[in-house]
């Protein structure tokens, strides 16, 4: 019996998801498919719900569903209730000992009593990202974060769990800058968190913005306050296209840099792992994302 998947978005046409999760069922030769719905926000209970009818092994939700689902799923997983985000949810049943068991576990498949339990994988694959693709070690470090947005503050939120020394947030809308930075004072009181640009130099600079996406996007920080020469490094989160006019400056500044690809085949190999209770095939994966975004 074929089992399914699905990434829920607004628009979310453009998704890599489908490429690259349908690679990672078939190289663990699971009779999955993994689909794209696009749904509008006031139809989102609903479709959660209607994949819950249909016994559908798990979701991922994209923009703009993340901070909605919150409230949407039965329960919330640890990963989930820090970011208040949730971008996986995982379809459970009861076994025979009344624990909650993922539906990948039963052969045949239960009739009622399904519960809907919301994870967030974007903050660890944000720390795998940095570290794996970066070789940072973050703990101690001075990072500027470009953005506030959902994306923004699970970065934020994670770099000083981490333990980052001090994290400067720029942001267009400057009042969730504050917001945000009143937020990782309250629950990191070690981490000196300040908005605007930062005094002498960082180990880190993160694209968080939406900009980058479109060609003619003005890089997203201001180079007369903050020359790049001033950061080691730079991370973009957009990865179409592959190198952004911010990751191209970064480049010509000496920086090393990394763009968003790894971070979204992070966060769907942890959501593949979360489904299937089996590590996920990386390299198959990323070979499907690559071709599915850059066409190599
Ligand atoms: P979001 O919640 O809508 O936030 C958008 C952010 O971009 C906000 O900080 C917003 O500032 C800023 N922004 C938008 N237009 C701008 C402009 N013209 N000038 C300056 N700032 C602008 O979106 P999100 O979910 O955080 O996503 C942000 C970016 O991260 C997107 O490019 C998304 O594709 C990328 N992303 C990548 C991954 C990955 O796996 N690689 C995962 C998640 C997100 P305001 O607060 O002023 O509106």
């Amino acid at each position: 019996m074929i089992r399914y998947c699905a990434v829920i978005g607004h628009p979310v046409k453009h998704s890599a998801s489908p490429a690259m999760q349908n690679a990672g069922f078939a190289a663990l030769g699971l009779n999955w498919r993994y689909l794209a719905f696009d749904v509008a926000p006031s139809q989102l209970a609903a479709a959660i719900s209607g994949a819950k009818t249909m016994r559908f092994i798990g979701l991922n939700l994209t923009v703009p569903h993340k901070l909605a689902s919150v409230s949407l799923v039965d329960a919330l997983d640890a990963s989930a209730q820090t970011c208040a985000a949730v971008n996986t949810i995982r379809f459970e049943a009861r076994d025979a000992t009344g624990a909650w068991q993922p539906l990948s576990r039963f052969e045949e498949m239960p009739v009622s009593n399904i519960r809907t339990l919301g994870f967030n994988t974007d903050s660890d694959a944000i720390a795998r990202a940095l570290r794996d693709e970066l070789g940072l070690n973050l703990a101690g470090t001075r990072v500027l974060l470009l953005g506030a947005g959902g994306a923004g503050r699970t970065a934020a939120l994670r770099l000083a769990k981490e333990g980052v020394a001090e994290l400067w947030l720029v942001n267009r809308t400057a009042e969730r800058a504050d917001a945000l930075a009143d937020e990782i004072r309250r629950i990191f009181p070690k981490v000196t968190a300040r908005t605007g640009y930062p005094t002498g130099d960082v180990n880190l600079v993160i694209n968080a913005t939406s900009l980058g996406l479109k060609a003619d996007d003005p890089i997203p920080l201001d180079a007369d306050r903050f020359p790049l020469g001033r950061t080691k490094a730079v991370f973009d989160m957009v990865y179409r296209p592959a190198e952004t006019r911010l990751l191209a400056a970064a480049r010509s500044a000496g920086c090393r840099i990394a763009n968003g690809l790894g971070m979204l085949l992070y966060q769907g190999a942890a959501a593949l792992e979360l489904w299937a209770g089996r590590g996920a095939p990386i390299d198959s994966m990323r070979r499907a994302l690559e071709a599915e975004v850059y066409g190599t």
